[in-house]
């Protein structure tokens, strides 16, 4: 199937539960994603700055780009002035370097936290009895050029559904927890970043807002990355 059909596809099926398709681009050359740009498509993930740099610069500039992946805090500098929605912030360290950016900027730049929900050692994240205690502290009023718009997980990698299902409703319900609970100014839990290729329908039953797909759309990668 062409790259138009499969956004065409998943758009209609993401449309009927309200969430919304990043397309996931990383390892893709430019042509590739301009034929989903020409497909219509303007919301992009990539998840390493030294790969999404040149890509932003090649592109047109009404494209949403989102971080996915682990971000280091001395490359925040380079996409402050542009990064539509940096979703994988997994520390405070980080939280206060995107603060400090932004503010050089005064640009309030978008970001959802990542939480740490998968059994694998390798992924990134917050844990979320960390998370709550510093949104019941107010930790994140310190940051007033961060926006936090919601969560972001990353489930395990695994076929065994039954354990996918029960770390999304983990994040799902830490995300329900936090959207009951006072937030300061900054934060809003407005979106829940949760799916990939091959679990995004168990997590649009979980509520996923916003769900990240590579493979899915353009095929699988060559060379594999964390
Ligand atoms: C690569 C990646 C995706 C997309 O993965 P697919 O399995 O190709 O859909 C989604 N989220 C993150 C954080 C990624 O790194």
């Amino acid at each position: 199937m062409s790259i138009k059909t499969n956004i065409d596809l998943l758009n209609r099926e993401l449309a009927t539960h309200g969430a919304r398709l990043v397309a996931v681009t990383k390892t893709h050359p430019v042509e590739v994603i301009r034929e989903a740009y020409d497909a219509g498509h303007r919301v992009f993930g990539e998840n390493r700055v030294q790969e999404l740099l040149p890509k932003y610069q090649a592109m047109p500039k009404d494209i949403a780009w989102h971080l996915v992946g682990h971000l280091q805090t001395n490359k925040v500098k380079y996409i402050a002035p542009f990064i539509s929605l940096i979703q994988s912030v997994d520390s405070l360290k980080l939280l206060e370097e995107i603060n400090k950016q932004g503010q050089k900027i005064k640009r309030v730049i978008p970001c959802l936290l990542q939480v740490f929900i998968a059994q694998e050692e390798t992924k990134f994240g917050w844990d979320a009895g960390d998370l709550l205690a510093a949104c019941r502290t107010n930790a994140f009023a310190a940051f007033p050029f961060a926006k936090i718009e919601g969560l972001m997980g990353v489930a395990s990698f695994t076929a065994d559904e039954a354990q996918v299902s029960r770390e999304m409703q983990q994040l799902a319900g830490l995300f329900a927890e936090l959207k009951s609970t006072a937030l300061t100014p900054n934060m809003s839990m407005t979106e829940l970043s949760l799916g990939m290729s091959n679990d995004y329908r168990l997590a649009l039953k979980h509520g996923s807002t916003l769900v990240r797909v590579g493979s899915g759309i353009f095929g699988a990668r060559k060379n594999i990355q964390p």
